[in-house]
């Protein structure tokens, strides 16, 4: 998973100094600044923005002005947070589709770098919210593109548009465009070709599919993988096409992934989706505040919401729960159980406050187990203990040791199953205004 060597690096370095008893002096906070830049710059991160981040860093954290009283661990952890939102938070919007009017979105970007899967799985992340979306195929240059398109489309069901003897992508896209227009889609997504480097050709082509179908927005979409390249490709991009919001794929990847964060600081562009697989469900939102906080293993429980309300699982009870800032352990269980429904755990684990450390490291295969071994102890539970906030099992250990023979576990497992409840409970009650602000908010972009 891109970055998140980086942000257990980065988490590792934070925890030393903060841990009860470690030395908090000026000389300890230099050495967790030098790790956490290292650990920036190894993942590919520009060292312009490197530097710029030390400096910010160290400028909130003034060991010489700092008040005796001031809790430095807070102070501390709050800056090196709010520092790495900045590296991904360009501070502008993204274009917001309206339902009721025809929203056109073109993609550009290099071959393979995966605008052809990613348009679908945009088209089909609209559909699931009520807009109705389309795709035109203007990839007239690499052999298949059209045919790779229509495959994706009909899976989705997503009606499409192309045409395998039209070889001006200019005229394909306009026909498209306009048919769609025609009958009144919602979101009618353009796929242009890429070429296997930045070349004029390319840029010229994209210029003229844009004055042709006038495109609401352009998304560049840019490859994980590609390193400290992609900030020069993004500029290049950028000035010829001028797009408003990065895609980043292939995050599931081993690649680093600091070149892409690098991409949208140069472009003063926000990344508004990553792609997280091949699969048609792996397009996950992108918000600079989840995305740190799940990187630092801290969790994201808005978007863990999100993805259980796209899939239209069995939720209603915890939904209503969530709204009121309560989380009981039959809430946990009914999510465990929704987890494994899921996809790869790795991807939905990192969405839950302290799981994927708990689970660091572990292979798919092992995490499940462990998922399941936790869902068994649950069901050890009496309906009473279920429904509880988990209080009544503190100072019991006959309880904890019942519940661990009925599940065939142990009670350190009890234990653990327990601590993670009452984390995800202190992150409910936290995100209770957030949930409504969510809901509130749902059906725009
Ligand atoms: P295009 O040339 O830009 O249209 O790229 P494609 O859509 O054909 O994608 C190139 C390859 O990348 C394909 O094999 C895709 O399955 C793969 N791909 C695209 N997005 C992702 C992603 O988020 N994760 C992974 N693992 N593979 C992806």
């Amino acid at each position: 998973m891109v970055l998140l060597d980086l942000g257990r690096r980065i988490n590792a370095a934070v925890n030393d100094l903060t841990r009860p008893g470690s030395s908090l002096d000026e000389k300890a906070f230099e050495v967790m600044v030098k790790e956490i830049c290292n650990a920036l710059m190894e993942a590919d991160v520009n060292i312009k923005l490197v530097s710029n981040l030390r400096k910010s860093i160290k400028k909130t954290v003034n060991f010489e002005d700092m008040a005796s009283g001031t809790n430095k661990k807070r102070l501390i952890q709050k800056a090196v947070f709010d520092e790495l939102v900045k590296l991904v938070d360009p501070h502008a919007e993204p274009f917001k589709p309206k339902k009721g009017r025809p929203n056109v979105i073109m993609f550009v970007g290099l071959q393979g770098a995966g605008k052809t899967t990613t348009c679908t799985k945009l088209a089909r992340w609209y559909n699931a919210r009520g807009f109705r979306s389309c795709l035109v195929c203007a990839d007239t240059f690499r052999a298949g593109a059209f045919d790779q398109l229509k495959q994706n489309a009909t899976k989705a069901k997503i009606p499409y548009y192309g045409s395998l003897t039209q070889t001006d992508p200019v005229q394909v896209a306009r026909e498209g465009v306009e048919k769609f227009k025609k009958e009144r889609f919602d979101i009618i997504i353009v796929d242009t070709s890429g070429r296997h480097r930045q070349e004029q050709d390319l840029f010229d082509e994209m210029v003229q599919i844009q004055n042709a179908v006038e495109p609401d927005e352009t998304i560049m979409v840019l490859d994980a993988s590609i390193g400290q390249s992609a900030e020069s490709q993004a500029r290049a991009f950028k000035d010829a096409a001028h797009f408003g919001a990065i895609i980043i794929t292939k995050t599931d990847g081993a690649a680093s992934g600091g070149g892409a964060i690098s991409a949208v600081a140069a472009t003063h562009t926000p990344i508004v989706f990553i792609g997280t697989g091949e699969h048609m469900l792996d397009l996950e939102r992108f918000a600079p505040q989840p995305f740190i906080s799940k990187l630092l293993g801290m969790g994201d429980m808005a978007g863990l919401v999100e993805h259980v309300q796209s899939l239209k699982l069995d939720h209603q009870g915890t939904m209503q729960h969530l709204a009121e800032g309560v989380w009981t352990i039959r809430d946990l269980r009914d999510q465990l159980s929704n987890i494994m429904k899921m996809g790869p755990l790795s991807k939905v684990a990192s969405m839950i406050p302290g799981l994927s450390n708990m689970m660091g490291g572990m292979e798919d295969e092992e995490g499940t187990a462990k998922l399941k071994r936790m869902i068994f102890i649950c069901d050890a539970m009496t309906e009473k203990e279920l429904d509880s906030d988990g209080k009544l099992f503190i100072d019991q250990p006959t309880r904890m040791t019942r519940v661990a023979r009925g599940s065939g576990t142990s009670v350190r497992e009890v234990e653990d199953t327990l601590t993670q409840h009452r984390m995800m409970a202190k992150m409910a009650k936290r995100m209770k205004g957030d949930l409504a602000n969510m809901q509130r908010n749902q059906g725009a972009m």
